[in-house]
C-alpha cells in the first residue's frame, strides 16, 4: 500500500518500473539503523570496506564515487569532470534518456553530436567508427552512450563500441550511462576500457533512489587534471581525497550506504552471473507473453533485447496510460509509461532488481487481465506461454 493512500488496498503493490524496482525487506532493514556520525570513526571504517566492496559490481579495480543524487546528478559528473566549454563530443539517440543527457551537455557547454536512432534498438557501433575516423583534427573529446536504454528495452553493445573507437584509432573518452543495467545485465568497467561509467541506486542495485556513481579509469583521472567545465559540487577531486580516509566532502545519504552494503552483500551471494541469467530468463518468459498476446515489442533487434525491462507497444487507436490506469486500479501494479515520443504508445514493463517468477507471473497475469479489461485487442494465454518456458528452464 502506498504511504498516502487514503484508500486501504490489501496486499503487496507491485512496483514493476524499470526503476525504481522493489527493495528488498533486508535492504530496507539495514536503512532503518540509527544515523551514524558521518565523521566519526566508525563511519569511516565502514566507508572504507564500503567503496573497495562495490567495484565488483562495475567490474572494477579503479575508483567509484558515490553522490546522495539521483542519476542525473552522476551524469552531470561524468561529463563536468573530463571535459571543457565548447568540446565536441558524439551522443547517439537511443530514446528519452540519451535525449536528455544530451540536452544537459548543450546546457553545460558543450557541442553534442547526436547520431540519430529509432529509438528501436542501441547505439551502432559503426556509425560512431564513421564518425571518428571522420574527425582527424580529434576535436570530439567524448563518446557517450547508454547501456540500457530504460525507454526502449534496447541495449547498446559496449565491448563493441569499444571496438569502434579503437579501430578508428581515436583517443575519445567512452562515457556510459548504465543507471538501469548495472547488477542486472552484464557489465565489465574495466574490460571494455570505459573511462567513466553513471550508475544509480534505485534500479539494479534494488536500493531507494538517492544514490549515484561513477567509476573511473586512469584516463578519466588524467583528463580531469585538465577539464575546464565549472564544478563544484560533483568534483571528483575533494571526493577522492576524502574517500581515502572513508569520508565525503559534505554529508553523505548515510542511511542509504547501509542499504548499498547490504544489497551488495545480496548480489555476492546469489552471484552476479545467476543474477544476470535470472533477468535474462525472465525478460525471454516476458517477451513469450507479449509475442502471445500479438503485441509488438518496442525494441526491434533481438541482439539488443533488454533484459531489465520490456516495451510494449499498443496497438494503433489505443491508449498506453489508460491500460496503466486501469491496471494501477484494479490490480494495485504500477508499469512503467511511454516517455517523449513514445509518450501513450508503449507501457514498460519492469522484470528487474529483487524479483522471482511468481513475482513476474503476477506482473503478467496483472497486464493480461488490465488488457482484457481496457480492451486492447489480444490473444489470452501469454501468462501461459509464460509458464511454460519458465517451468521448462528451470
Ligand atoms: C533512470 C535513468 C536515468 C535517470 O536517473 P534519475 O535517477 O531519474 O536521475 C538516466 N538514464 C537511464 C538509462 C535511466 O534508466
Amino acid at each position: 500500500m502506498a504511504y498516502f493512500e487514503s484508500r486501504r488496498v490489501a496486499g503487496r503493490h507491485f512496483l514493476q518500473l524499470p526503476g525504481p524496482s522493489n527493495v528488498p525487506d533486508r535492504v530496507l532493514r539495514a536503512i532503518d539503523n540509527p544515523t551514524m556520525d558521518h565523521r566519526g570513526p566508525d563511519f569511516g571504517t565502514f566507508t572504507r570496506r564500503l567503496l573497495e566492496k562495490i567495484r565488483f559490481v562495475f567490474k572494477t579495480q579503479g575508483p567509484v564515487v558515490i553522490y546522495p543524487a539521483s542519476g542525473t546528478g552522476a551524469w552531470e559528473a561524468a561529463l563536468v569532470n573530463t571535459l571543457s566549454p565548447g568540446d565536441r563530443v558524439v551522443m547517439c539517440e537511443t530514446g528519452w534518456f540519451a535525449t536528455l543527457w544530451r540536452e544537459m551537455a548543450e546546457r553545460l557547454g558543450l557541442r553534442p553530436e547526436f547520431l540519430p536512432g529509432d529509438w528501436r534498438r542501441g547505439a551502432d557501433p559503426a556509425a560512431i567508427e564513421e564518425r571518428l575516423r571522420a574527425d582527424r583534427g580529434h576535436e570530439i573529446k567524448a563518446v557517450c552512450v547508454v547501456h540500457n536504454e530504460t525507454s526502449t528495452g534496447a541495449t547498446s553493445r559496449i565491448a563493441e563500441v569499444r571496438a569502434a573507437i579503437d579501430a578508428a584509432g581515436h583517443p575519445a573518452l567512452l562515457l556510459v550511462d548504465t543507471i538501469s543495467g548495472l547488477a542486472s545485465m552484464d557489465y565489465r568497467h574495466d574490460e571494455w576500457g570505459v573511462d567513466v561509467t553513471v550508475a544509480g541506486s534505485q534500479k539494479g542495485l534494488m536500493l531507494p533512489p538517492g544514490l549515484s556513481f561513477n567509476a573511473i579509469s586512469a584516463k578519466a583521472l588524467k583528463a580531469h587534471e585538465t577539464a575546464r567545465l565549472p564544478r563544484s559540487f560533483w568534483d571528483w577531486g575533494p571526493m577522492l581525497k576524502a574517500n581515502a580516509t572513508g569520508y565525503f566532502p559534505y554529508t553523505p545519504a548515510t542511511n542509504l550506504l547501509y542499504g548499498l552494503d547490504a544489497a551488495l552483500d545480496m548480489l555476492a551471494e546469489e552471484g552476479l552471473e545467476n543474477v544476470f541469467a535470472r533477468h535474462d530468463r525472465h525478460a525471454e518468459a516476458t517477451r513469450r507473453a507479449v509475442r502471445h498476446w500479438g503485441l509488438e515489442i518496442q525494441c526491434a533487434d533481438p541482439r539488443h533485447y533488454s533484459s531489465v525491462l520490456t516495451a510494449v507497444r499498443l496497438p494503433e487507436g489505443h491508449s498506453a496510460d489508460a491500460l496503466r490506469a486501469i491496471i494501477l486500479e484494479k490490480f494495485n501494479m504500477s508499469l512503467g509509461n511511454g516517455l517523449g515520443q513514445l509518450k501513450d504508445r508503449v507501457f514498460r514493463i519492469g522484470h528487474l532488481g529483487d524479483f522471482g517468477d511468481l513475482q513476474l507471473i503476477g506482473t503478467l497475469a496483472g497486464v493480461e487481465m488490465g488488457l482484457a479489461l481496457a480492451g486492447v485487442p489480444h490473444r489470452p494465454g501469454g501468462v501461459q506461454a509464460a509458464m511454460e518456458f519458465l517451468k521448462g528452464n528451470r
